[in-house]
């Protein structure tokens, strides 16, 4: 064991430990509904602390000569040692981050940097390459579409950038913040890309088997959550680095910040070739490394087959002509994945995936001739006030529905009293933070939870337009 105070070494998360760890989680998810991420607040509250083991800082042994720093950022980086050299996996989201996982690497290893990988082009994963190379020249390899994922909806950066900030909760306070999901809460983000160093050696789609450093390493195509991504397969010591296509909870299949369409499919595919490889350890691109084959084997295997289930009831029900609304609470995991500690959804959600199939597959009209021309939202809310007997009565009936802490009815009838010109438009604006700040507190998916806080917040504060509200 090395003296670093942040090290640990993976039989912390073998057998023992990682069982104690699920029948933690297993216990507490039994009182949640499947399909939903919302129950009582204590609960949710516990099971985002039992998460936050996922990403606790620390460099992680993970075979003789491979080591992954997990929590010094958002994503892992990892370093294999070689005869002459190491190799760095991923290098975190800026240089002051990764100078600090290099420090702690250096502790297992001094030799010099003579490649970089990239898995994808996520920012959490290219951003610090610089603090990692120090004098050295390294081959730095990518993927032939390395870049691709976030080029398709550049024109809306400005909305996906304040989505971003909400779904991270990136401006809560500390007594609101829990984490990420699959990321700690907190990261130092003032120096992202600043050490993004460009690829230098491209692999093909046919993939690569080469000998870097003395190490026999393999690059696998792999699309998943971005086009461009690859996992990374080391045969002899089978140690198999996952990229963002893995990690400990259900895949984030459609991004809340905003994203073009991730072929789920696809995802599936990829994550189910990594299991016929059966690794003795999968690295996942966030939280904590799976150790032993069967553990390995069948987490990836599961995630495979969980994706593709999604997948299949959403299709199953759209060419029954269902519409999205029904759909995203109809489907569910199947009953023998729902409590396996890697698909319990604090990052992706069941609901969010079918959403985003739907309209990845069809786009956004649901097939229904009603929602061909629907009436805009101020008609809408003027007849919803006529049906409900005039304003007061809309109004009131909103007020009732925060009182009986039914939020979500509560958020929507505040849609509708705010579009009205007679209606207590405040009142409208605080029922609704109100609500939000209700399902968060009930909320364990940790993306909704940001959303709904720091939507919350930017209401209250004014920032807001009435667009918006
Ligand atoms: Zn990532």
């Amino acid at each position: 064991m090395s003296k670093n105070r942040f090290s640990f070494d993976l039989s912390r998360f073998t057998v023992g430990a990682a069982n104690a760890w699920l029948l933690g989680i297993v216990a507490l998810t039994a009182t949640v509904a499947h399909g939903q991420t919302q129950t009582d607040p204590d609960t949710a509250l516990r099971m985002l602390n039992a998460q936050q083991q996922q990403f606790e800082k620390g460099v992680v042994q993970v075979a003789d000569n491979v080591f992954t720093a997990v929590g010094y950022h958002g994503a892992n980086t990892s370093m294999i040692v070689g005869t002459d050299g190491v190799i760095i996996i991923d290098t975190l989201f800026g240089p002051s981050s990764a100078a600090d996982a290099a420090e702690a690497f250096r502790q297992h290893s001094d030799k010099p940097v003579k490649a970089i990988i990239y898995t994808h082009s996520h920012g959490d994963h290219i951003g610090g390459a610089s603090a990692f190379v120090g004098d050295a020249k390294p081959d730095i390899y990518a993927t032939e579409s390395f870049g691709s994922a976030e080029g398709v909806n550049k024109a809306v950066d400005p909305i996906k950038q304040k989505r971003n900030v909400r779904q991270f909760g990136r401006k809560l306070s500390p007594a609101e913040s829990t984490n990420r999901g699959v990321a700690p809460a907190g990261t130092k983000d003032g120096d992202r890309g600043e050490g993004f160093l460009p690829p230098t050696v491209t692999v093909p789609n046919s993939g690569l088997k080469t000998t870097i450093a003395g190490i026999d390493i393999e690059f696998h195509i792999s699309p998943g959550e971005t086009d461009d991504a690859m996992f990374i397969w080391l045969p002899s010591e089978k140690v198999l680095f996952a990229g963002d296509n893995f990690y400990n909870s259900f895949p984030n299949l459609y991004a809340i910040r905003g994203t073009a369409y991730r072929d789920v499919l696809n995802w599936s595919e990829s994550v189910g070739n990594m299991a016929t490889l059966k690794p003795h350890v999968v690295v996942p691109g966030h939280t904590m490394p799976i150790a032993g084959e069967a553990a390995a084997t069948a987490a990836l295997q599961d995630y495979s087959d969980a994706i593709r289930s999604v997948y299949d009831q959403t299709v199953r029900g759209i060419n029954a002509g269902k519409g999205p609304d029904q759909l995203a609470h109809e489907v569910e995991l199947p009953e023998h994945l729902q409590d396996k500690p890697y698909l319990i959804q604090f990052y992706g959600t069941v609901p969010h995936a079918v959403r985003a199939i739907y309209c990845g597959l069809l786009g956004w009209y649901d097939g229904n001739p009603t929602t061909l021309n629907r009436l805009e939202p101020k008609i809408k809310a003027k007849k919803m006030a006529q049906l409900a007997g005039g304003t007061a009565e809309l109004t009131a009936q909103m007020e009732s529905a925060l009182e009986n802490q039914d939020y979500q009815w509560a958020l929507e009838l505040s849609d509708h009293v705010k579009w009205l010109d007679d209606a207590d438009r405040k009142l409208a604006r605080k029922t609704k933070i109100a609500a939000l700040r209700g399902l968060a507190a009930r909320e364990y998916n940790a993306p909704n939870r940001n959303y709904y806080l720091s939507y919350a917040n930017e209401l209250e504060s004014g920032q807001l337009s009435n667009v918006w509200f």
